[in-house]
């Protein structure tokens, strides 16, 4: 019995040791296994995360295009007012070998009238110079916009027109263009930046030098016409003496600052348009802006 006692005290030790090395196993099998799926779950979690990421990085590199085209677009409008700021047109009839031409319109802009220009202007790829009345921009601010909005200039040719005001004093004259340019600038924006002047009638001569000063001194430029389609000269003109006063006075100047109106009766002038440029294209004119 003690022989066989001791036997089983062997076989029981055995069995003991037996299952600790395999508990021992078992553990650290399934540590290993556990340890598996852990590992594999937090890939697929970092996987997830890793997506996420990425999204977050489209949203991201999205974001950064977004700021890429909106600082581009800012550059370039920097561009643009630097190059109007730094670069306007100083002397439009200096000769440079090339053909260009300058249409502007005074005295607008009119309702019934300019919606029709900036139609003709806009079939023909063509842009041209607006000089405005404060007193009809007030009343056709869309129209300022639209000139505006279609790559057109839009400068000052006072804010009354009225001849009598304005030239009765340099300083009458100068904060009649300057009611102007504030009107222009409470339709288009503090940032759209206009200081080109026509003088009500034009500038010629030595009469107006007081005023010339006048403006100079007070950071404008300004800038009459050495061609025009005579829509000025009468009441009413015909589309063709329009036509031909337009050939007679451009000549063969190489550069063209062309005189015209947008005035509510200038009906013949807005006929007349189409032809006018199309003789210009023919002629081998480029067209510009002032500003
Ligand atoms: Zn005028």
């Amino acid at each position: 019995m003690k022989g066989l006692n001791r036997k089983n005290k062997k076989s029981k030790f055995k069995r003991t040791i037996m299952l600790f090395i395999s508990a021992i196993f078992l553990f650290s099998t399934s540590f290993l296994v556990g340890g598996y799926f852990g590992k594999k779950n937090s890939v697929v979690v970092s996987a997830v995360k890793t997506n996420e990421n990425a999204k977050n990085n489209e949203q991201k590199n999205d974001n950064t295009k977004d700021d890429q085209k909106s600082n581009s677009d800012r550059e370039q409008k920097d561009k643009d007012k630097k190059e109007k700021k730094s670069e306007p047109v100083l002397d439009p009839y200096k000769p440079d070998g090339k053909k260009v031409a300058y249409l502007t319109f005074d005295d607008g802009p009119s309702s019934n009238l300019t919606p029709q220009i900036l139609d003709i202007l806009k079939k023909h790829n063509v842009k041209a110079t607006f000089f405005l009345i404060g007193t009809m921009a007030n009343e056709n601010s869309e129209l300022v916009k639209r000139e505006k909005n279609e790559g057109h200039s839009v400068c000052i040719h006072s804010y009354s027109h009225d001849y009598k005001y304005v030239y009765s004093s340099t300083e009458n004259f100068l904060s009649d263009v300057k009611r102007c340019e504030m009107v222009i600038k409470s339709i288009l924006g503090d940032d759209y930046e206009t200081k080109l002047i026509r003088f009500p009638g034009g500038s010629f001569g030595n009469r107006l030098n007081p005023y010339k000063e006048a403006v100079k001194k007070a950071g404008y430029r300004y800038v009459d016409w050495n061609a025009l389609n005579g829509d000025a000269e009468a009441e009413y003109v015909s589309v063709n003496k329009l036509i031909s006063r337009l050939k007679e006075t451009a000549a063969d100047q190489e550069h063209l600052v062309i005189l015209m109106h947008d005035a509510p009766a200038k009906e013949t002038t807005v006929q007349a348009l189409p032809s006018i440029i199309e003789y210009l294209k023919g002629k081998g004119y480029e067209f510009k802006l002032l500003y």
